[in-house]
């Protein structure tokens, strides 16, 4: 399998290699060539345990990682979740299903990606012999879910920045206190936008990053979306037969990696009625879906803020086979956006539709699901429950444990949502290493805190 970028002027790469770098030397994003067909696979797979399901459909993408290397690494990767099925699909009424993603390590979706990409990265130090040094911005579940997935491996250390002050107590919590010799926690000052600039100039040295072979942790990784399709699978296989062909995967969303994903998978054979984009108040993509036009604001912080985005940098991927996989138009309308100029397409017909939720909403709604169901929703999964269909269906992602958001959650249900891992991280020692938001100071200090051990 081959890995072509939607920019269409990079050389073809390899699975290993397009993970390695992350996004595309000529500035796209890096797809399969060829989405494999998996229909006729979905009655074996449906016998199988979450981790074996991930490595049968992982060999698909990279057969050149053998079968038995695969269920290794995905055995690994889901080791440490705290729910059986990694995934559980929980049955709120006939029509309403809630896909749980956050029973790994930092209690959000992104624990499905990240902890495997770890397990590549541990791959590549080994095969190679050079160290790696691993640098992201975060504002908040990114951050800690990257830092889980490397925490400990030999050979890796892992340096997140992020705006001082401004992400949640837990986040941080999460970060800074794991006790790791590899990880480094950096707050600055500024906003996360600031963070994410000293990033790109960090990794815009080419001499220095190459010196520490740097590598970037961010939500454009090709095998974040690949390890995001298997629990859409995954749910689909565990519907009542009947209910699959219809059903409508709602997904709350920001980036658009995660529904991307889902959108994917049914290009691949995966039965699905359809996909609901459920935005917040910053709701760029909901304009898009409505009307074909999209054009960027300001972002306005709100109750669900891994959703608070203004660039959704996973759009690139869904523009690509929209536009009919011609790279030279994905190219002009990348230049469109980048020049901030609002551009409108004629939507094709697709199975894609949205909705957006504003913060006064979303409290209501995560009241609502408690005094109904006595479920308790975290704010970015709240922004899932309005407009639901009517008539199939619907599998609402879970993206994040409700105790990671307990003001919020405490305010609708008057009592605060608590999860032993998180209380734990209360009465550890915060570490950190506050920075000025500078390039130089924050590349003397990766190179300080990797020089010593075995040298590349
Ligand atoms: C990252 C995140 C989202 C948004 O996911 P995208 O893939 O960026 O669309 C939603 N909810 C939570 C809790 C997140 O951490």
């Amino acid at each position: 399998m081959r890995y072509l970028s939607t920019r269409g002027q990079t050389k073809p790469h390899t699975f290993s290699e397009a993970v390695e770098a992350g996004l595309a030397p000529d500035g796209g994003l890096f797809l399969p060539e060829k989405l494999p067909d998996i229909a006729d696979k979905l009655p074996a797979w449906s016998k199988l345990t979450y981790p074996q399901l991930a490595a049968e459909f992982f060999t698909l993408f990279a057969p050149e990682i053998s079968n038995a290397e695969w269920h290794q690494l995905t055995a690994e990767a889901y080791r440490r979740f705290d729910s059986p099925d990694v995934a559980p699909l929980k049955k709120i009424t006939d029509k309403t299903y809630v896909l749980e993603l956050f029973h790994g390590p930092t209690l959000a979706f992104k624990d499905f990606a990240l902890q495997l990409l770890g397990l590549l990265y541990k791959r590549q130090v080994e095969h190679t012999g050079k160290r790696l040094s691993v640098l992201g911005a975060t504002s908040g579940d990114t951050g800690s879910a990257a830092i889980h997935g490397c925490l400990g491996r030999d050979g890796i250390t892992i340096f997140i920045l992020y705006p001082n002050g401004r992400v949640a107590p837990l986040q941080e919590r999460q970060m800074a206190c794991t006790g790791a010799d590899n990880v480094f926690a950096i707050p600055v000052p500024g906003t996360f936008d600031d963070a994410q600039r000293v990033v790109k100039e960090t990794f815009g040295d080419t001499a220095f990053a190459n010196s520490v072979n740097l590598s970037a942790v961010n939500s454009i990784n090709i095998a974040r979306v690949l390890a995001q399709c298997v629990y859409y699978i995954w749910a689909s296989l565990k519907l009542p037969e009947h209910a699959r062909a219809s059903a409508e995967y709602v997904v709350p969303t920001g980036n658009f990696g995660n529904v991307l994903a889902g959108w994917m998978a049914q290009r691949m054979g995966m039965p699905a009625g359809g996909f609901r984009v459920a935005t917040n108040q910053n709701d760029i993509l909901h304009r898009f879906f409505s009307s074909g036009e999209y054009s960027q604001s300001d972002v306005h912080p709100s109750h669900a803020p891994s959703m608070d985005i203004q660039a959704a940098s996973n759009f690139e991927r869904f523009l690509y086979y929209i536009l009919g996989q011609n790279a030279e138009r994905v190219r002009e309308v990348m230049a469109q956006i980048k020049s901030g100029a609002p551009f409108k397409i004629e939507l094709p017909k697709t199975s894609l539709r949205s909705t957006r939720m504003d913060d006064d909403t979303i409290v209501k709604v995560i009241a609502q699901m408690w005094k109904d169901w006595q479920y308790v929703l975290d704010p970015h999964t709240a922004c899932a429950f309005t407009d639901m269909a009517q008539d199939r269906v619907s599998v609402v992602l879970a993206t994040a444990s409700p105790a990671k958001f307990p003001e919020v959650v405490q305010r609708a249900t008057g009592s605060e949502p608590t999860h032993p891992t998180l209380e734990a991280l209360k009465s550890k020692p915060l570490q950190t290493w506050p920075m000025a938001a500078d390039v130089a100071t924050v590349q003397a200090f990766i190179r300080q805190q990797t020089s010593h051990g075995t040298k590349a």
